[in-house]
């Protein structure tokens, strides 16, 4: 065996929660290396530019920045220094004419509600205890919260509709309707951007997995870029054989004590690892998983006044139902608004997001008619809410599923890992089950705690210290 090509352990993907899980290893005097198929570390947390304009390509808002917040404490302990602006309001919600802001600071939120909905005044007060208590305490609410949905709660709690949608409208983070999503992960994630605030991250989201990448190298770990894994199986003396593609057609062969995959979990189960070494629960849970829908987003430079653009940041949902409306719901959103280097002087940089079905295999067969399409139909909701937009466009992109999904080979280009209904929520630490013992770990959005930077994040913190405490870098116990 070639001692160059060993390591302790192998990431597959330069995700968050690869990037997250490689510096942690690495700090801990492992060997690490990272196997990323893009040009670029970050998947969806990546930043590019055009005609002096800068756009997050995905991720944009991340929740958990204060001080002595979980994120910042994870990149604290990298001793990495990354400024994040708090955004005031932390949210606007539009429904058809009516409109809401929500404070950065959970009491005057609470207060706001009250006034808006006098009605409802315990109400109010009652269900934001029990979502903080929710989001306090995660496990022990997954057993008690077990089936129920968010809708569930929230019909617990209140009669009137309006003010279910406004509890509702940040649902878009997490992709599904409340009608189907689970009590407990909306409440995690609500109290994630209520409790600390909303935070856009200076010099754009990408910086972040740039500067993750940059610690991981200086923490002696390596990172192999342009090389996509085309298998993981392991040898006789338990170590995992990761083979990546190379551009010749040979496989290069990368040797690692422990393999941590940031990869769609059915990509890495299926095109990835012998389906015969498949665990049980696994092929049966991969069979009936349900992934988050995929987004377009189209991105604007524009010459306008700030002012006309801050007034309408946030999610536009037509009207008050938004489980039927969710997936026309748009939210807006201006790096520049809360950091000027996004956009030249005077102009503002605009990214607008909206869920959109992956197509079908005819769909996108004439792919520039496709994203044509999609620009014009979303460019035309943006201009319904900013009409001056129209005559002061300067740049205009988009990306669609098909971008997402050749991108960050997330199946169908599903924005943040599984559904998280209640059935799937816990599906996460199942899909694990029999997966340490061949020596494969996971982390990212597929995986525990869910979608998000913030949980990526999480999920590679959190296996690096199992893996580390674990000490699983010698070889799997059982062949795969
Ligand atoms: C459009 C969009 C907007 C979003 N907005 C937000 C937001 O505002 N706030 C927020 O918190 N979250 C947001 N999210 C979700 C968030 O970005 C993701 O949940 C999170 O970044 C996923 O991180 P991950 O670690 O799972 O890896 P991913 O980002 O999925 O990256 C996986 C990496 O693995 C690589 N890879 C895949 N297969 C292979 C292979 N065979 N070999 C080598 N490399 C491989 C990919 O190239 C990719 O770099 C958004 C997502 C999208 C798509």
């Amino acid at each position: 065996m070639n001692n160059k090509n060993r390591y302790d352990a192998i990431i597959i993907g330069a995700g968050i929660g690869g990037l997250v899980c490689g510096c942690y290893l690495a700090k801990a005097g492992h060997r690490v290396l990272i196997i990323e198929k893009n040009d670029r570390p970050g998947g969806c947390c990546v930043t590019f530019k055009r005609k002096g304009f800068r756009f997050d390509a995905g991720a944009h808002i991340l929740g958990s920045c204060g001080r002595h917040s979980v994120l910042s404490n994870i990149l604290r302990r990298l001793n990495i220094d990354q400024e994040f602006v708090r955004m005031e309001p932390a949210e606007r919600f539009f429904f058809g004419y009516d409109e809401y802001e929500v404070p950065a600071n959970i009491r005057e939120y609470i207060t706001y509600l009250q006034d808006k909905f006098p009605l409802e005044k315990k109400g109010i007060k009652d269900f934001f205890d029990k979502l903080i208590h929710i989001a306090r305490n995660i496990n022990s609410s997954r057993i008690e919260y077990d089936k129920i949905t968010y809708e569930d709660l929230l019909n617990k709690n209140f009669n009137d509709i309006r003010l279910k949608s406004v509890l509702s409208a940040q649902i878009g983070y997490l992709g599904i309707t409340p009608n189907r999503i689970s009590a407990v992960a909306m409440c995690a994630m609500m109290a994630s951007y209520l409790k600390d605030g909303t935070y856009y991250p200076m010099g754009g989201a990408g910086l972040v997995s740039d500067k993750l990448a940059d610690r991981f190298k200086s923490l002696g770990g390596e990172m192999r870029l342009r090389a996509e894994v085309a298998g993981v199986i392991t040898d006789d003396s338990g170590s995992a054989v990761v083979k990546v593609k190379s551009g010749r057609g040979n496989a290069v062969e990368f040797y690692g004590g422990a393999v941590v995959s940031d990869i769609d979990i059915g990509r890495l189960f299926r095109d990835l690892i012998p389906r015969s070494s498949m665990h049980n629960t696994i092929k049966r849970n991969l069979s009936v998983s349900e992934p988050t829908p995929s987004l377009a987003i189209l991105y604007l430079g524009v010459e306008l006044d700030k002012k006309v653009i801050k007034k309408k940041v946030g999610w536009h949902y037509p009207d008050y139902d938004v489980n039927i409306n969710l997936d026309d719901c748009l939210y807006i959103s201006s790096p520049s608004l809360y950091d000027e280097s996004a956009a030249p002087k005077n102009m503002s940089a605009m990214e607008v997001f909206q869920i959109w079905d992956f197509p079908g295999k005819s769909g996108a067969a004439d792919y520039k008619k496709y994203k044509k399409e999609i620009e014009r139909k979303m460019l035309e909701k943006v201009v319904g809410i900013i009409p001056d937009i129209k005559d002061s466009l300067v740049v205009i992109d988009s990306a669609t599923p098909v971008t997402i999904e050749r991108y960050t080979a997330n199946r169908n280009g599903a924005a943040y890992g599984w559904a998280m209904t209640p059935g799937q929520y816990d599906r996460n630490d199942i899909m694990s089950d029999g997966l340490a013992d061949a020596g494969i770990y996971l982390v990212g959005h597929w995986t525990n705690p869910g979608g998000g930077v913030l949980a990526a994040a999480i999920s590679g913190y959190s296996v690096s210290r199992k893996m580390i405490t674990d000490g699983v870098f010698k070889g799997a116990a059982v062949k795969i």
